[in-house]
């Protein structure tokens, strides 16, 4: 049976300042190295201060993913050398007198399945290293510090995934979670990052780093099963190591055998006391927490009627559901969901066109409004919604300029009529004899006037025309 296990780092993009300083959380913005002072550079005599703010959307991750919470936290020095690393050791956490990191023993329910959470920690990020040209055997290797010290919540799972899709379903989830929690945004470029770790029948763990991206890590995680699966068939043992991911070359290859805890030589860091989580922090955070996916589709179902599947994708998307909260009325909810589940989603469907789009939840109401009172067929609102997340332009400024406006002028529409019989004489005859092929004719008014033929009407005078 295979087993894997999953360690995901997230970053809390949404913090002001960095984990012990006051440098900023967003570094992305930054030139090379001008993100950074004496605390996250490790400066003799500098002392890190620990953010507060940190602490708490950590503790509303680990309350989200089920967790318990213990009653205070603590924070280790955790010693290697890596030239990411200014300090000499990163600040992090670990469960040696007790629970004490921010949290553990919580689940995520993954299509039926628990999928167990062990430890969830706040720790601090390193900074970047980069490589001159493509390869990590360049001999050139830049470091840039602006990252160094960033709040990040490492999440680690139990080897409770059965398969590669397994582990993609959670991926997903659980950056829906955190993104409807407001603490990160992992769509962010380096935001969300996941190594795994792979067993097979019981044999031993390997560890797979390196792994640039969700898609990547499933690629990863195939290759490692069937390349354990083809040792094992030859009763050749699996080293315990850990195992790079080779973005080129799309294997996995040995690194280094795995270190154990101990060769961390963790201690205390005495430099950051020790943080109490009282009840009262706890229930603030309780009361100020976002509203959760599962509640909102429950109350998008219930409350306005939506079905279960469009509730399910419009609740799990947080900038999705943000559109639908500010734009619907009680009235026209279910009309407003399915324009965003049906039309906008097709095609505003990356990070970079969401960003891009114009398109406001003013519009979608005034949208499903032009649509309701007949002004906008259902087939022009396609194009007319299409412009907007270019364009910007009003519902009212489209509807004279694009002349998308619905045709319920009974001339116009005539005038269209006798032009299709005049063409279609075959189909006039079989309607004549068989109305239930009328359709066929409403089809070519309404491909003539590019559907915005009102097609109530162009039915009824059809068929009087038909007699
Ligand atoms: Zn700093």
């Amino acid at each position: 049976m295979t087993k894997i296990g999953l360690e995901i780092h997230c970053q809390l993009t949404k913090l002001e300042s960095k984990l012990f300083c006051s440098c900023k959380a967003n570094y992305r913005e930054f030139e090379p190295n001008h993100n950074i002072c004496p605390v996250c550079m490790g400066l003799p005599g500098s002392l890190p201060r620990l953010n507060q703010k940190a602490v708490e959307s950590a503790t509303s991750i680990a309350m989200t993913l089920s967790c318990k919470t213990p009653e205070k936290i603590a924070f280790f020095r955790k010693n290697y050398f890596y030239p990411d690393l200014p300090k000499n050791f990163q600040i992090t956490q670990l469960n040696v007198y007790g629970d004490m990191s921010i949290g553990g023993e919580g689940y995520v329910d993954v299509e039926g399945k628990k999928i167990k959470i062990r430890r969830i920690q706040l720790e601090e990020d390193p900074g970047r290293l980069l490589y001159e040209g493509e390869s990590e055997r360049t001999k050139i290797t830049l470091v840039d510090y602006n990252r160094a010290g960033t709040p990040l919540v490492e999440i680690v799972t139990d080897p409770d995934f059965e398969n590669p899709r397994q582990v993609r379903v959670f991926l997903n989830i659980l950056s829906d979670l955190l993104e409807n929690l407001g603490v990160s945004e992992p769509g962010l470029e380096g935001a969300m990052r996941a190594d795994g770790n792979v067993s097979i029948e019981g044999g031993n763990k390997v560890e797979i780093k390196n792994i640039g991206s969700f898609h990547d890590l499933e690629k990863a995680l195939h290759f490692e099963i069937t390349r354990q699966q083809s040792l094992s068939e030859r009763d050749i043992e699996i080293a315990q190591e850990t195992r790079h991911w080779d973005d080129r070359r799309k294997i996995t290859i040995s690194s280094r055998s795995k270190e154990e805890d101990q060769d961390y030589r963790y201690f205390l860091e005495n430099d950051i006391p020790w943080v109490k989580i009282d009840q009262e922090t706890i229930t603030s955070l309780q009361k100020n927490m976002p509203e959760s996916i599962s509640s909102k589709k429950e109350r998008f179902v219930e409350k306005y009627n939506i079905a279960p599947q469009v509730a399910d994708i419009l609740a799990s998307d947080k900038y999705y559901s943000d559109l639908f909260e500010n734009a619907h009325s009680d009235s026209d909810a279910k009309d407003i969901a399915n324009l965003i589940t049906t039309d906008l989603m097709g095609f505003v469907d990356t990070k970079e066109k969401r960003e891009e789009s114009k398109l406001t939840s003013q519009h979608l109401s005034d949208l499903i409004t032009a649509i309701n009172d007949k002004t906008l067929t259902r087939t022009s609102s396609k194009t007319a919604l299409q412009e907007i997340v270019k364009s910007g332009k009003s519902v009212k400024e489209l509807l004279s300029e694009m002349d998308l406006g619905q045709v319920s002028d009974s001339t116009e529409i005539e005038g269209i009529i006798m032009q299709v019989f005049e063409e279609e004489k075959q189909a006039v005859l079989d309607a004549k004899e068989n109305p239930e092929t009328v359709n066929y004719l409403v089809g070519k008014v309404m491909q003539k006037t590019k559907g915005k033929a009102n097609p109530t009407k162009t039915l009824e005078l059809i068929k009087s025309k038909l007699g």
